[in-house]
């Protein structure tokens, strides 16, 4: 199946989803190289399927067990221990799809920083459409204690394959850069492709599962909003983890519940954050993406996951027009990737 890797679309700015008035081709036209599917938002805040939607199976009530941490030998953050003595406390900043956006990547780190996490994940596109993706994979290699494998990582090792035109240029763009870098690293240990070709697919971690996509297809599967329309992929894919699973990919953060239900974090201009409770039963968090948003908010975004209780979904201003015009310099980043960031879309 091809993987559109450019689905754009129009978030509202609050609530959760409807379904879209009618289904059209996605399918990118010369005339049209970034087609966006036309979405009807609701008002409410929180809306559930119609009745007629046949119900995700709710999973048994589950007791909260404490988190199971499981490193990699050579994980480099060492997790602090609550006061409690435990490990459910810990406080872990997630990211995703900083997509080459240097100044998004930054304005977020130093956010992090004055929120005293205890370690950083990184859910993979570390590159891919922006003008600096070497700067970006060395900060988050610096920066992260998991970093994960997403489609454009992977597209700018390997073959691009099912990408757009306009990504894939980009695509082959990145790849230049990489390797323009690796051949002059004076140490081996440094090539940024190296790195970025020995990155997992997903990690878990006691009931937590963390992918790029999906539980089901970690690299490349997205799950929208309007997923919950589909209950057969959202009953199959909540069968494939434990509790929560943490994934990227679409850019527009929100939390799945086996309602089903889309709950999107409204934070408003002059606002931060929006805290949004877990439920007991399973959840899927997608934390936004910090260098391409897609949900109507140009402000970077990532989540802080406390413990198992809640997520704070954050937005963070950066300089978007330095971004965009370092795009617009570059003739194989089309000026496309820059607008959309001035408008997060
Ligand atoms: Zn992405």
């Amino acid at each position: 199946a091809r993987v559109d890797s450019d689905r754009t679309h129009q978030a509202p700015r609050r609530g959760v989803w409807a379904p879209p008035p009618q289904v059209r081709s996605l399918d990118p036209s010369p005339a049209n190289p970034y087609p966006q599917p036309s979405y009807r938002p609701l008002s409410p805040v929180s809306v559930t399927a119609s009745p007629a939607v046949e119900k995700v199976k709710t999973p048994s009530p589950r007791s909260r067990a404490p988190i199971v941490l499981l490193f990699a030998a050579g994980g480099r953050d060492a997790f602090r221990r609550s006061a409690s003595g435990d490990d459910t406390g810990v406080k872990r900043a997630i990211i995703s799809d900083i997509h080459g956006n240097l100044e998004a990547l930054r304005a977020v780190l130093e956010d992090i920083d004055r929120q005293q996490v205890d370690a950083i994940y990184c859910l993979g596109d570390v590159v891919g459409y922006g003008p600096n993706p070497c700067e970006c994979v060395k900060l988050v290699r610096q920066r992260a204690s998991l970093v994960l494998l997403g489609n454009h990582d992977q597209g700018a090792l390997f073959d691009p394959d099912g990408f757009n035109v306009g990504a894939e240029r980009a695509i082959r763009w990145t790849r230049a850069q990489l390797e323009q870098h690796d051949r002059i690293a004076r140490n081996p240990n440094d090539h940024l492709t190296d790195f970025l070709g020995e990155l997992p697919r997903a990690r878990t971690e006691g009931d937590l599962l963390f992918v790029h996509g999906s539980a089901r297809r970690p690299l490349d599967e997205y799950v929208f909003p309007e997923d919950i329309y589909n209950p057969l992929k959202m009953e199959h894919i909540f069968e494939l983890f434990k509790r929560y699973c943490f994934q990227g990919h679409t850019h527009i953060p929100g939390i799945f519940t086996t309602d089903p239900e889309f709950v999107s974090p409204m934070i408003p201009k002059g606002v931060e954050e929006q805290r949004l409770e877990l439920p007991e039963g399973k959840a899927m968090v997608n934390v936004g993406s910090v260098g391409q948003p897609r949900d109507g908010d140009s402000r970077a975004c990532y989540a802080i996951l406390e413990d198992e209780t809640a997520v704070r979904f954050r937005r963070i201003e950066y300089p978007f027009d330095v971004t965009c015009r370092k795009i617009y310099d570059i003739p194989d980043l089309d000026n496309f990737l820059g607008d959309r960031l001035t408008q997060g879309r």
